[in-house]
Formats: structure tokens, sequence, C-alpha cells
């Protein structure tokens, strides 16, 4: 039923104004036009419109109006009541309140001749505005509009806001927020738990299967920390692999530390993704309130310095704050703004350590190793500045310098005589490092074949089709690539298959063993023969001793750097002592 009365009778009532076009035509015909119009237009609208006279009567609604609470146009014609209306409303479920409160309090508003809102629930959960006019002679007009839709929007936007859309975990926002009330608490004598924790090796987990396996990890991770939790614990994801817990009602430290250990049980518990089977670690930082904090910021940042305590012990592990980290962190801070002014006012320099061949003691290439003279620290160890400057950024132009003094300052030595470069990883992961090394190539007037690029098993670890491309492209230069610190990492021979490396050197740590028993020997004598069928030359690295350098020939080692033969020295004494004339003296 379409045609009701209550149209014809609203339309006709507010059209005594003169018609706004009055072109041809009587003014009944007009009046006729206009209330058609108007009902077309009333019955378009997307709010149900109502109009009550003074007595609470209905005197007009559209349709739109009966279909948005689903009523009965029998019941809903002019003359209801209105809460005649309210109690046909409340028996098909489209009002939730109680119609005599109503009534009364709507009576007020409108014997005040005030505009009125009000919202109104249907018993299936839908929500819908009222706007309530007075009209000039009494009655009101009222406005129903269903609002479900925006305010549903709208509180998925607050949720989105405060939450991490992959796990649906609080975000780092509303973490902060629930912080803030708990420690309320504390300050009235509860005590809580700050954790912060770390995935170790995630990134080679997306890097290798991808990032949809490495979000389903993490979704997984999520489901597994609630299950270590309590429901008035609040765990949030702050991004990447980093996730946050605050753990309420912890009565002693040892509470927090039974909760990390909990956590690392359950997470290291192997993960069955797609066909893939996952094994993942946690590192995790705690401090406790009030004993470490009772600011919320100050809280996380002591939570966070003690996760960076725990991977620096290693990683899947817990460490619990203590008050020296932070002197420990200034002190990075310190040396990291130090090294940024560094190479501005040309504190950094390189040494040169000479490789020697075993079989004939000759000199084949000297090793660029960067050092730090810092105006008050004295000469700083490139192991201790390193890491800050990969985990800054820094390296990325550091790296670039070295690359350019290095062949700037060795173009000119003798044609058979290579200089090695490290690479970092960082470094390889920029897009521009072919370019670079060109550059510095090009503008020393260095001959590619003389370079030697050092990379470590790390760089291969992580992203490694993109590195081994950025590999070729540097091998098709002409330069010579070595894996560094053979042996350090973990399935390293699996690494030698991956790229045909020109030298393979093993690290320090076998060289220093090699008096340990039979097993150094046997690792390094594998080595040196895989090498030798691969076409690759093995280099021993840190030989001290006679007895070492003895050894490593009778295992068929090609070539040695270390102490005994020389440390790394300056260029201008690498020009002196071994290179006079042109020639390649040996020995110091
Ligand atoms: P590395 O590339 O393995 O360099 C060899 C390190 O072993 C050097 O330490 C060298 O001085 C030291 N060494 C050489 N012979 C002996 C020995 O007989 N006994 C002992 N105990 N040590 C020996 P250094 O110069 O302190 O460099 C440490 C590390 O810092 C290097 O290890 C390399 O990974 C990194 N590094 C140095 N310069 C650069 C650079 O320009 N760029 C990058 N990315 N890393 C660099
Ligand atoms: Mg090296
Ligand atoms: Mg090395």
């Amino acid at each position: 039923m379409t045609e009701n009365h209550s149209r014809e009778s609203f339309a006709a009532s507010i059209l005594q104004f003169p018609p706004v076009n009055a072109r041809a035509g009587t003014k009944s015909e007009d009046h006729k036009d206009h209330s058609a119009l108007l009902d077309t237009v009333l019955d378009n609208m997307s709010q149900g419109v109502l109009l009550f006279d003074a007595e609470a009567r209905l005197v007009f609604c559209n349709q739109r109006y009966i279909d948005m609470y689903g009523l009965s146009p029998e019941v809903v014609v002019p003359g209801c009541g209105l809460r005649a209306l309210l109690d046909h409303r409340k028996a098909v479920g489209a009002f939730c309140g109680d119609p005599e409160t109503y009534v009364t309090e709507l009576a007020e508003d409108i014997a005040q001749g005030k505009p009125s809102n009000g919202i109104a629930k249907s018993a299936d959960g839908r929500v819908f505005s009222i706007v309530r006019t007075p009209m000039p002679g009494g009655g009101w007009i009222a406005t129903h509009e269903d609002i479900t839709d925006r305010q549903r929007a709208e509180e998925r936007i607050v949720h989105m806001a405060r939450h991490d859309a992959l796990t649906d975990l609080p975000n780092r926002t509303m973490l902060r927020e629930r912080l803030e009330y708990e420690l309320k608490r504390v300050k009235r004598g509860e005590s809580l738990a700050m954790l912060c924790l770390d995935l170790d090796h995630f990134k080679s987990v997306n890097d290798t299967l991808g990032h949809p396996i490495g979000d389903e990890l993490l979704k997984v991770v999520a489901e597994r920390l609630r299950g270590c939790t309590r429901a008035p614990d609040t765990i949030a994801r702050l991004g990447g692999d980093e996730f946050a817990i605050i753990a309420t009602g912890v009565e002693d430290p040892s509470d927090a530390a039974t909760l990390a250990k909990r956590i690392r049980e359950s997470i290291t518990r192997p993960y069955y993704i797609d066909g893939h089977q996952i094994l993942a670690d946690i590192s995790i930082g705690i401090s406790v309130a009030p004993v470490d904090a009772v600011e919320p910021d100050l809280l996380i940042k002591n939570a966070d310095m003690a996760l960076y305590g725990a991977k620096a012990d290693g990683r899947g592990t817990y460490r619990f704050f203590e008050p020296e980290m932070d002197a420990r962190m200034k002190a990075r801070r310190e040396l990291d703004m130090d090294l940024r002014k560094a190479l501005v006012k040309d504190e950094f320099e390189l040494y040169y350590q000479p490789l020697v061949n075993l079989q004939n003691n000759e000199i084949t290439a000297f090793e660029a190793l960067l050092r730090w003279n810092h105006p008050v620290r004295g000469l700083i160890s490139p192991a201790d500045f390193i890491p800050i400057a990969e985990e800054t950024g820094l390296i990325i132009p550091l790296g670039e310098w070295v690359l350019r003094r290095a062949c700037r300052e060795t173009a000119n030595w003798p044609d058979g005589i290579k200089v090695a470069v490290n690479l970092s990883p960082v470094q390889l992961k920029s897009r521009n490092l072919t370019e670079v090394v060109m550059n510095a190539l090009v503008t020393s007037g260095m001959a590619p074949n003389r370079l030697q690029l050092e990379i470590t098993e790390t760089v291969l670890m992580q992203n490694t089709f993109n590195t081994l491309a950025t590999l070729q492209k540097l091998r098709a230069l002409g330069v010579q690539i070595a894996l560094d610190d053979f042996g350090t990492g973990y399935s390293s021979l699996s690494y030698l298959r991956s790229f045909p490396f020109d030298k393979i050197k093993i690290d320090r740590s076998f060289i220093q063993d090699l008096s340990n028993g039979a097993e150094p020997l046997a690792i390094v004598h594998a080595v040196a023969g895989l090498a030798k069928s691969l076409n690759m030359i093995s280099t021993a690295e840190g030989v001290e001793t006679e007895q070492q350098l003895e050894t490593l020939q009778s295992l068929g080692c090609v070539e040695m750097q270390g102490y005994l033969f020389s440390k790394a020295r300056p260029p201008e004494e690498i020009v002196r002592l071994f290179l006079q004339d042109g020639k390649c003296a040996t020995g110091t």
C-alpha cells in the first residue's frame, strides 16, 4: 500500500504558501502539482519525517518512516497518538526504551519550544538519530535517520586507530592509555610488569618465505601470547615483530620472570604454516613498576632497554631492566652523535693489513680496515662503532667514503696487489651500491680486477635474491668477491653453493683453535680442500704464531693474514715498508 492518507493531508497542510514557480495553470492545478511533487520528495528522502499536532497526534509521516521501522501502515495513520505509535514500534521491535518516559520527556521539550535530539535503538541493534523541531502553532516535526552504518564505520575507525590491523591486538596508542590507567593502581600500592618483546630473526622468515607467511606467523604468535597471559593483562603489537605486554597483579619480579619463561616456551614450539615448519624464538625485556618507573613512557623505555640487553645477550632470553643499562645507552647515543660529526670532521683513516701467499711468502693483497681517531677517546676499534653505524644507517655514507678512499689511496700501488674492502650487509641492501663502487673505481683510476669486496655470511642470510643479483652485478664490473669470517654463521657450507666466490676467509676463531685437537684441523683442511675444488682462494685470518703458519701450510691453505706477518698499518707505512720501488718486500 503506497498511497497513505497521511501524506495527502500533510502536503495539503503545509502547501499554504504561494507556489514558488507559478507559471501557467489555475491556482488549484498548481496546488495539486506541488502536492504531488512534495510527496515524491518526501518519499525519496533518506530520513523518516513525521509531523505531530499540538496534541501529539500524527498529522503526517512519509513512507520512509514506515519502512525504516517495519511498521504497519494501518496503525500509522493521521490521528494516531504518539504513545500508540511508540507502543506499536515497541511491539514490532523498533523501540527499545520505555514509551511512558519517552512521552513525558518529549512533552517537556516541546512545551519549552526547544528543538531536541535523541537516539533510538531497535531490538535488532540498529541505531536511529532523531531531531525534533517545534512548529509555530504547536506540534513538531521529527526526522528519523538510520545511522547504524555510519556509527559502525565510526566505531571501526575508532577501533582501527587503537588496534593493529593484522592481529587486532591493541596498538601503541592503546597500550599507552592502558598503561596510564593501570599505573594509577600502582600508585595505590599494586605493582605491574611491562614486557617488551621482539621475535628473533623474523626478518629472515619474511625474506626467505615471503611476507604472507611472515604475517601468518605474527598472527599465530599473537594468539600464543594471548594464551600465556591473563584476561586483565594487555598485549599490544607495536609494529613489525615487536610486541608489548602489561602484566598486572605482579606481586614479585619472579612472577614476571615466570611469565617470560612461559612465553618463550610457547613461542619456541614449532609453527606449521602453509606447508612450512618454522622455528622462532623471542627476546624479552622487563621493567617493573613502581621499582623501575611509574611514568608510562619511562617504564616502556626501560623495558625496551632491557630488551636491548636481552638481544645483546644473544637473543632468545629475557632480561630485567638495570639502571646501568641507561648509562650504557647514553654512551651509545653519544658515540652515535660523535660518529655523525666524525665524517664531516675527517676523523677516519684507513689502515692496511697485508695478505700473504703461503707458498712463496709474497704479498698478494691488503685489506683496508677502518680506523677512527676520536678527538677525546683516541683510536676506536671498528668492532665498537660499525654496529652502531649500521643501526643508524650512517654506514652508507661511511662505507662509500671507505670505498672511495681505499681506491684513491691504492690506485697506483703495484699491479699485482689487490685491495680488499669490507662491505656491511646494510650497504648490500642499498640500491646504488654498484654505482658507488663503479664511481670509486672510475674517479680513482683503479683497475676493477684489483678490487676485492669482502662480505659476511649474514649478507646471504638476508634477502638472498636481491643480494645475489647485486653480487652478480659487482662481479660483472670485474671486481672480486670474498666471503669473510667464514664459519661464524650457520649453514656456512650452503652459502658456498649460492655464489661463486673468489675467496673464502676462514674465521680467526678456527685458526686460534688449531692447537686444540683434531676437529679444528679437520675443518680447516676440509674448507681449504673445498675452496681448491671450487676454484676459490682459501685465506686463514688472524695467524699469530709460526706453529699456526706451518699447520696451515700443511693443511693446504693458500693465503694468510695476521699479526704474525703484520698488523694493519697506515698507508704511508705500507708504501715505505712493503711497496718500496714498486716491489713487494715481505716480512717486517
Ligand atoms: P675483518 O674484516 O674480519 O677484519 C679482520 C680483523 O681482524 C681486523 O680487525 C684485524 O685488525 C684483525 N686481525 C688481523 N690479524 C689479526 C691477528 O693476527 N690477531 C687478531 N687477534 N686480530 C687480527 P679490525 O680492524 O678491528 O676490524 C674488525 C672488523 O671490523 C673487521 O673484521 C670488519 O668486519 C669490520 N670493519 C673494519 N673496517 C671496515 C669497513 O671499512 N667497513 C665495514 N663494513 N666493516 C669494517
Ligand atoms: Mg674483512
Ligand atoms: Mg674477517
